[in-house]
């Protein structure tokens, strides 16, 4: 089954094609991410309005590239995913409208995915996709949530952030020591060159038992010494490295109690900070003492794009799933919801 995958729920503007009957090195055919930073970039965050007017510019020409490189004719299509939510209204509604239009005109099924659905089955795409049970730890810009994944489709809530997301946390951070916009990746490069220990924040809320987040508190710990220090370079870096570390133990902390709350070894991340180095370097190291695993998606697949939803979408395609003519979108929508792939479908179609 050959799907397209529209991602547009924020500010990138991402288009795949995933065919389910070739092997999975082979399956995503081609995929393409525009991203709107550059747009936003003055105004220190995303402008709703500017990224639905801009995904209605970048969408088809992405289309149109996304279908040439993958050598196909839009009649080839068997299905067209889209991002149903959450995310912006607008922008959700420019990705909805092209991929109903689409399935309409070549008379093929539409499926809307949920976008962290998309996320959590990223890893699924990559070599020797783990299998179900498995805990999942969602890491993006509006997302930190540990989530039991019984089947692909059954998912429980097991934790999540009480305030800002980690990815949020990284952004803020990076904003209030005047790294330029979008901070979160630069915060990190920065990391990389900070002396570790020089700067100690706080674990948040693993002084405690259960699985949910804080990390605005964080923020306001590396405001205060960024205040008072002598603001060099130096000890700019320093400052990102005690936080990154800080960010980075609270969430190995909490994988772990997750994977013992759900007696699992088996640890799935995926969100844009899933892209974080030394988190992957933490929790790859976490597992191994276990004697489990942890599965990422490459980094290009942590942030949003259009290969998840295009995946996420065909599994939901081939277990029956797809959606009636109406453009409808829900902007919050709650991942325990959502419904389950049929029990013989719980492991992904491509590599079955
Ligand atoms: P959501 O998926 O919750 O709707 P989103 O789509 O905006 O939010 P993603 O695209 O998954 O989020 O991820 C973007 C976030 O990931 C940003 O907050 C960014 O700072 C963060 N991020 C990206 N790369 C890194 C990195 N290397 N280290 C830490 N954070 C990172
Ligand atoms: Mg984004
Ligand atoms: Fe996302």
């Amino acid at each position: 089954m050959k799907v397209l995958g529209i991602e547009s729920s924020c500010d990138e503007t991402g288009v795949a094609v995933y065919d389910t009957g070739l092997a999975p090195d082979q399956a995503l055919r081609a995929h393409h991410v525009y991203s709107q930073i550059a747009l936003h970039a003055e105004y220190g965050g995303v402008v709703p309005e500017l990224a639905s007017r801009d995904h209605v510019r970048k969408l088809l020409p992405l289309v149109r590239q996304t279908l040439a490189d993958a050598g196909l004719a839009p009649g080839e299509l068997d299905g067209v995913a889209y991002t149903a939510g959450p995310g912006l209204v607008g922008a959700l509604l420019v990705g909805a409208g092209v991929a109903r239009s689409l399935a309409w005109a070549l008379d093929v099924p539409a499926i809307g995915v949920h976008h962290m659905e998309g996320h959590l089955l990223a890893p699924l795409m990559e070599d020797d996709p783990p299998e179900p049970p498995f805990v999942a730890l969602l890491v993006s810009g509006g997302h930190t949530q540990l989530v039991a994944v019984d089947r692909i489709g059954a998912y429980r809530l097991l934790g999540e952030t009480l305030d800002d997301a980690a990815g949020e946390a990284f952004d803020k951070t990076a904003k209030l020591m005047g790294l330029p916009y979008p901070g979160g990746p630069q915060l990190a490069k920065l990391a990389e060159q900070g002396t570790p220990g020089r700067f100690r924040f706080a674990r948040p809320m693993t002084d405690r038992p259960g699985l949910d987040f804080s990390f605005s508190g964080l923020k306001t710990q590396v405001l205060l010494a960024w205040r008072d220090s002598d603001q060099s370079e130096t000890t700019r870096a320093d400052i990102a490295r005690g936080f990154e570390d800080a960010v980075v133990d609270t969430l190995a902390i909490k994988c772990e109690r997750a994977l013992d709350a759900a007696g699992c070894d088996t640890l799935v991340v995926a969100g844009g900070v899933g892209a974080n180095r030394r988190l992957r370097a933490k929790l790859q190291e976490m597992a191994q003492r276990r004697g489990g695993r942890v599965c990422f998606p490459r980094p290009s697949l942590c942030t949003d794009n259009g290969a998840m939803i295009a995946f996420a979408g065909a599994l939901r395609l081939e277990a029956g799933q797809h959606d009636d003519a109406s453009v409808h979108v829900t902007p919050r929508w709650d991942m325990a919801t959502l419904a389950p792939l049929a029990p013989d479908k719980g492991a992904p179609a491509a590599h079955g």
